[in-house]
C-alpha cells in the first residue's frame, strides 16, 4: 500500500519515515545490546516496546515495515483508532498510561497488554469487560516508586497486598510491575526508582511466579533501567522523534493539571 505524506508528515518524519525508523531502531537495539553486555545480561531478557503515541496511523505503516509489531499507546481513544486503521496488519497494542475505569470497556476489546494497573476498581471493571469479550489481558502493576504526588501508581508498601488479591480477576494475567522513574539529572535518584521496583518484583515473585516482568526505562533512562533489571523498555522519542507540543519539561504519566 502506498502512503501519501503530507507536508506536516514530512516536517515531522522526513521524506522517508521507513528509513528514519529503521535507523533509529538499529541505534536503540545497539544501545540495548551494549547495556545488556555491561550488565552481564542475556539480550533475550529485554524487550523493546516502541511507544507510538501521537504518531498518526498511516505513519505507523512505515514503522511496521521497519519491523515493529506491537505499538505502545497511552490514550485509549487514540489507540483504538489506530487499531481500527491498521486492522489489515498483524499488530498488537499495549496501553501504557493511566486508564479511567469508565474506559475499561474499550481497552478490553482490543488491547493485548496494559502497563498501568493501579486499583481494584479498575481491575474489577477490566475483568468484567474481558469476560464479556472472552479475552485475557497481560497486566503490569504500576508502582509510584518516586512517591511524587503528580504520578499514578500504587505506593510501594501497598503493592504486594494488591498483587496477592489479583487472583479475584482471572482474566487479568499478571506479568510484572511497571514504573516511571523520577525525572531528574541525578542518575542515582533515577536508579533508586528502578531498584525499588526490582526489589518489589523479587518479593512479588513469591506470591505469583508469573510476575517476572519489569517494565521500566524510557528514551532518557532505558540503559540505566536495563542495568537494574528491566525486561521491557518503553521507548518513544528516540524512535519516532519528538512529539509535537512536547517541550523539555514534558514528562509522560503525569496527572493532568485540573
Ligand atoms: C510516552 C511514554 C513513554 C516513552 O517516553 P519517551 O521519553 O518518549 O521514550 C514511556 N512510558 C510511558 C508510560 C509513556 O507515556
Amino acid at each position: 500500500m502506498s502512503v501519501q505524506l503530507s507536508d506536516e508528515d514530512r516536517a515531522r518524519f522526513g521524506d522517508d519515515p521507513r528509513a528514519l525508523f529503521t535507523e533509529n531502531l538499529r541505534e536503540i537495539q545497539a544501545r540495548i545490546d551494549a547495556a545488556c553486555a555491561r550488565a552481564g545480561r542475556d539480550r533475550s531478557e529485554v524487550r523493546l516496546l516502541p511507544i507510538s503515541k501521537t504518531v498518526p496511523a498511516h505513519i505507523l505503516r512505515f514503522a511496521f515495515d521497519a519491523g515493529i509489531r506491537t505499538f505502545g499507546e497511552n490514550k485509549i481513544q487514540e489507540a483504538q483508532q489506530k487499531h481500527e486503521a491498521l486492522r489489515d496488519l498483524p499488530v498488537s497494542f499495549a496501553i501504557v498510561g493511566h486508564l479511567q475505569t469508565n474506559k475499561a470497556k474499550y481497552l478490553a476489546r482490543f488491547a493485548s497488554e496494559f502497563h498501568a494497573l493501579d486499583s481494584h476498581r479498575l481491575a474489577n471493571e477490566l475483568n468484567r469487560r474481558l469476560e464479556r469479550e472472552e479475552r485475557d489481558l497481560d497486566v503490569y502493576v504500576q508502582v509510584n516508586t518516586s512517591r511524587e504526588a503528580t504520578k499514578f501508581g500504587l505506593a510501594p508498601e501497598e503493592t504486594l497486598e494488591f498483587i496477592s488479591e489479583l487472583g479475584a480477576y482471572p482474566r487479568l494475567k499478571l506479568r510484572g510491575l511497571m514504573t516511571l522513574a523520577i525525572f531528574s539529572d541525578d542518575t542515582e535518584r533515577v536508579r533508586a526508582c528502578f531498584q525499588r521496583l526490582r526489589s518489589l518484583r523479587d518479593e512479588a515473585l513469591r506470591i505469583n511466579p508469573n510476575a517476572q516482568g519489569l517494565s521500566m526505562g524510557m528514551s532518557g533512562d532505558f540503559e540505566l533501567a536495563i542495568e537494574e533489571g528491566a525486561t521491557i523498555v518503553r521507548v518513544g522519542t528516540s524512535i519516532f522523534g519528538r512529539r509535537p507540543g512536547s517541550d523539555a519539561h514534558y514528562w509522560p504519566g503525569l496527572i493532568p493539571e485540573r
